[in-house]
């Protein structure tokens, strides 16, 4: 079986977020179960700046955008230590900036965001072409690959590479769709009979995501909970009805995580490793966090947040008992970027409260891990998750997770309960209702168990027992592809 995997980002080479991630592990535990599969991903300019193996390989591709050609260069690396090929189409004028989306430190979206991933549709179906393929499964992955599948079929549909190949489309965030305004059809070089508001067309507005799901043979994403979340008006980003008219073909297969990059027993970007076993290097990692973020070197709770500072990760719930959390006896810690409006509350927090609040507004991966080992406890209050993967590395860290129950959390966090000492299962603190009332309650609980060190240690190796490695998803979508190749 051969399968296209196309993400938009893709650890180590450009991430903004989980996908990135996901896009990076995921097509290894794949392979290793002896399916072919390689990667297409932009070359952005971050990538060439920080001098990865890449070869240039003499494959060009030409993609008419509107009336202009545009050509786009194949180059070839690997994920790092593998041997998953990972192709990527260079075209300076679309990728050759600093930032993915938007422009660097701002979340300011390029004007030719629509532009940029046109190209990318077709000029990584062309790539697949040239390389002689021979897909069996193209593999989308959210609003930047949604119009492959449409792509595929119709314009590209009776080109001999793609006669037997199936599409699956992953969405690993609902909120971001893709959307604009409907000239851009004239870019896509797409029939206008395409846009109706049964297929590319959302209230007037030309919509990569939906394209994607209404063209694809399966969709996944990537909690079952979200999954069922995503058919109804509250969570359903306006495209409830169209997801619950493919219900049948949309499946949950929950994330893993690449335990070769987020284990405290082998993480090199920690001062001190440590495992269920043996905890004693986290106390070195709490000790060093707290140095490095100038917060005093205490026993005390530290709790962390790492996050995209935007509505979605509960933020305004955290805002809203700022000052009765600052009454307790804890430290804080938040490292984000995003919504200027966060930037500028935590900012003022952590200059009122220096002695109890730290905050990094960057991205910036080892003080992810740094925190991850040196916090006690992690807060992921979010309106709504996907899957969220924080709270997975979080468990393996030992550092205890504080979850609202929606989609992935609700499928990978459970409860303490109300029993004095955790019951095998438990490995964090959930609350059901978006509402700051609850997350207070649930954070005081916390502190108070806190307080018990062997019951807290407990629910510490509770977390860290449990697997949540990518091999089990990837063999859920292998699952599919099967299904897929067999007509489902
Ligand atoms: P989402 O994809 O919605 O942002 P996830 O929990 O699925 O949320 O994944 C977020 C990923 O991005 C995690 O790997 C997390 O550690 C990382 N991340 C988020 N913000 C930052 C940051 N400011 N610095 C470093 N890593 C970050």
């Amino acid at each position: 079986m051969r399968v296209a995997y196309l993400s938009s980002e893709v650890i180590p080479f450009a991430k903004t977020g989980g996908l990135a991630d996901i896009a990076g592990a995921i097509p290894k535990s794949i392979q290793k179960q002896g399916v072919e599969i390689i990667v297409i991903m932009p070359l952005y300019g971050i990538i060439k700046e920080n001098h990865y193996p890449l070869t240039k390989t003499d494959i060009q591709v030409e993609v008419r955008i509107g009336d202009t050609l545009r050509t786009g260069y194949v180059y070839r690396g690997f994920l790092p230590d593998t041997q998953v090929p990972v192709y990527f189409l260079d075209n300076d004028q679309y990728y050759g900036r600093k930032g993915l989306y938007n422009y660097p430190c701002t979340t300011k979206d390029y004007e030719d965001n629509s532009e940029r991933f046109i190209f990318f549709a077709q000029a990584a179906l062309k790539a697949i072409e040239k390389l002689k393929i021979f897909p069996d499964i193209v593999h989308c992955n959210d609003w930047q690959t949604g119009l492959v599948p449409v792509y595929l079929k119709t314009t590209y549909a009776k080109r001999g590479c793609f006669k037997n190949t199936k599409i699956m489309m992953t969405i690993h965030n609902l909120a971001y769709q893709g959307i604009f305004w409907h000239w851009d059809m004239n870019l896509t070089g797409l029939d206008w009979s395409l846009f109706n508001w049964k297929q590319l067309e959302f209230y007037g507005k030309l919509n990569f995501l939906k394209s994607g799901i209404v063209f694809s043979d399966l969709i996944t994403t990537v909690s079952k909970t979200y999954a069922k979340e995503i058919q109804t008006p509250e969570y359903g980003a306006g495209l409830d009805s169209v997801l619950k008219e493919r219900a049948k073909d949309l499946y949950g297969i929950i994330n893993g995580i690449d335990y070769t990059i987020w284990n405290p027993e082998t993480d090199k970007l920690i001062i001190a490793n440590y495992g269920r076993k043996d905890l004693r290097g986290k106390l070195l990692c709490k000790r060093a966090l707290q140095n490095k973020f100038k917060l005093p070197e205490k026993d005390i709770p530290l709790v962390a947040m790492i996050t995209r500072l935007t509505a979605q990760k509960g933020l305004d719930l955290v805002v809203d008992k700022f000052q009765d959390l600052m009454k307790i006896n804890l430290q804080f810690i938040l490292l984000g970027n995003g919504e200027q409006r966060y930037h500028k509350l935590f900012q003022d927090y952590a200059k009122a409260f220096p002695s109890k609040v730290a905050v990094k507004l960057a991205f910036d991966e080892r003080s992810a891990h740094e925190i991850e080992a040196g916090a006690d406890i992690f807060l992921m209050p979010s309106r709504f998750e996907p899957c969220g993967l924080n709270q997975l590395y979080s468990l393996k860290y030992g550092t205890v997770p504080i979850v609202r129950g929606t989609g992935g959390l609700a499928d990978t966090i459970t409860d303490i309960g109300s029993r004095a000492a955790p019951h095998k299962e438990a490995n964090g603190f959930l609350f059901e209702k978006y509402d700051s009332d609850l997350l207070m309650a649930t954070i005081v609980k916390a502190i108070d168990f806190f307080k018990n060190k062997i019951r807290w240690a407990e629910l510490m190796r509770n977390g860290m027992a449990q697997d949540w490695s990518l091999e089990r998803s990837a063999l859920e979508y292998i699952a599919l592809y099967k299904r897929l190749g067999e007509g489902k």
